[in-house]
Formats: structure tokens, sequence, C-alpha cells
């Protein structure tokens, strides 16, 4: 499935609040680090990503990107 969630790993700082303010506990810090020395926030359980958008607006870096799915109308 496509990705809801992008994080731009490389600028993240590790303050972890996208961590906190996610509703489904998607989002966990990497157990690798980026060029920075922090370990970057992620998602890999992106089925269960909302969209919600609320790490996006948290984030005090602009790491995160966050896509809706598309629906695509069925002809009949
Ligand atoms: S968009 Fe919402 S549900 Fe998805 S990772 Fe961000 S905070 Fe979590
Ligand atoms: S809020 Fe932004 S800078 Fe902080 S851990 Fe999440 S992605 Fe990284």
């Amino acid at each position: 499935m496509e990705k809801r969630v992008i994080f731009n790993e490389e600028i993240c700082k590790s303050c972890g609040l996208c961590v906190h303010v996610c509703p489904t506990n998607v989002i966990f810090l990497a157990d690798y680090l980026n060029g920075k020395g922090y370990r970057p926030a992620t998602v890999v359980d992106q089925e269960n990503c909302i969209s919600c958008a609320k790490c996006g607006q948290i984030c005090p870096d602009s790491v995160i990107s966050v896509y809706r799915p598309v629906k695509v109308l069925q002809t009949v």
C-alpha cells in the first residue's frame, strides 16, 4: 500500500513530540542514527495510520509529510 506518512529522517531531532501525539501509536524512534546523530522518528505500520496529520502539525522541524489515500470511483 502507499505510504501515508513520510519522514525526512535526516532532519529529525528525535524530540519525540510526534510519538506522543499519534492517536494510533504507530510512530516510534528508530534504533539507528541519522547523519546528525539522532534516532529518527519513523512508521513501519503504515496501514494503521489514519492520516490525521497531528504528527505533521506538531513537528517543529517539518520532518513529516502526511498523505490521504485517494478514493477511486468505481465504474459500472
Ligand atoms: S497522521 Fe496521525 S495516525 Fe498517522 S502517523 Fe501521524 S499522528 Fe499517527
Ligand atoms: S516531532 Fe519531528 S523532530 Fe520531533 S521526533 Fe517527530 S519527526 Fe522528529
